[in-house]
């Protein structure tokens, strides 16, 4: 039987009844990009820690597989820095059962692996992408790698494997705010689901007000009329999503600054060090490595990770974008 295929109701329920189906994964602190609304060259408290080793990784995806995440999403810093990516993506569709396999890139390494990634089941992408113009492009990444990215955005889109792509745009004002309708221009001819994502203050990315343009802002920029898609579905996840008519194209947004999504959150991020992050914006974190380094078993720690999920305060309800600002080079978007 395609170990896959099968359906495993989740276990893991908070105290404020919010089921957890899907799990992060970032393989890397490290990146090839820039960007200074992600990257600081101080980021991070977890850096100093070990990585985990890819048993330990294949034994904590097996516990996670066995708790219900039905959903997994490799990201980073970025992920295709690892020369194992591919193999790691080979594992866990082979060995686990994990329906969903995502990868958030920056695109600059997809393209000549991309084909291999689509036959062992890779079956959701999503690329960054903050400027169509190189000049911006490459003052926001520090890379003059545009063409690239766009390439692999076009082969992907031209596979036919994922139902959309998505493509992540960070929107920030007088940086890359005059885009916003040629982009949805652009991405509205293709089978692309363009993310306007709204600028959120991280560990010293230089946030201000000054840089800010709420998702109310952005949609009035888009001249174009945007016709809700219904986003009822449990993996439409944070995202308010818009069709146009007559363009096979969708925009959404990522609002976590002006329409918090917590009601919705199902969501677990683990970093490379195996820290495992209830919320993007508590800064408690279950050291994962630590148990597994304890000879722990894969019940014991499934265990460990349910009653902390059903019982403590690691995922606090409703109350995101207080004071902590995550690294989010570190804990992967
Ligand atoms: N390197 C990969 C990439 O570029 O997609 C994966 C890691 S990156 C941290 C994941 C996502 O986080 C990117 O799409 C980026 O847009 C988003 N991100 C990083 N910092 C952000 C910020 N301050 N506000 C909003 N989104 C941010």
């Amino acid at each position: 039987m395609d170990k896959r295929s099968k359906s495993t109701p989740s276990s893991l329920t908070d105290p404020t009844g919010r089921r957890i189906s899907y799990l992060r994964i970032s393989l890397t602190e490290r990146c090839n990009l820039r960007c200074g609304y992600c990257y600081s060259p101080n980021t991070s408290d977890l850096s100093r820690n070990e990585p985990l080793t890819k048993p330990e990784l294949y034994r904590l995806i097996e516990a996670f597989s066995h708790l219900g995440i039905d959903k997994i999403r490799f990201t980073g810093g970025e992920p295709l820095l690892r020369s194992d990516f591919v193999e790691i993506v080979e594992q866990t569709t082979k060995n686990f059962h994990v329906p969903i396999i995502g990868l958030t890139t920056n695109g600059v390494l997809l393209k000549p692996i991309l084909p291999k990634l689509i036959g062992l089941g890779l079956n959701r992408l999503n690329i960054s992408l903050d400027s169509l113009i190189q000049e911006t492009f490459q003052s926001i990444t520090g890379c003059d790698s545009l063409h690239t990215v766009l390439d692999a955005i076009s082969m992907a889109e031209q596979s036919g494997a994922f139902p959309f792509v998505k493509v992540n745009t960070v929107v920030m004002k007088d940086i890359n705010s005059g885009e916003i309708n040629d982009m949805a221009r652009w991405a509205l001819q293709k089978k692309i689901d363009l993310r306007f994502i709204e600028y959120m203050p991280t560990q010293n990315n230089g946030w201000g007000e000054e840089r800010f343009i709420p998702e109310d802002e952005m949609r009035q920029r888009i001249e174009l009329d945007l016709i809700p898609v219904n986003n009822s579905g449990a993996s439409s996840g944070p995202a308010r999503t818009y069709q146009v008519p007559g363009y096979p194209g969708r925009l959404s947004f990522i609002s976590a600054v002006s329409h918090k999504f917590c009601r919705d959150c199902n969501r677990l991020r683990l970093t490379s060090t195996g820290q495992l992050i209830g919320c993007l914006f508590r800064e408690q974190k279950i050291d994962l490595k630590k148990l597994l380094r304890m000879g722990s078993s894969i019940e014991d720690i499934s265990d460990f990770i349910q009653n902390a999920i059903a019982y403590g305060q690691f995922r606090k309800p409703y109350d995101s974008m207080v004071d902590y600002r995550p690294s989010m080079v570190a804990v992967g978007g």
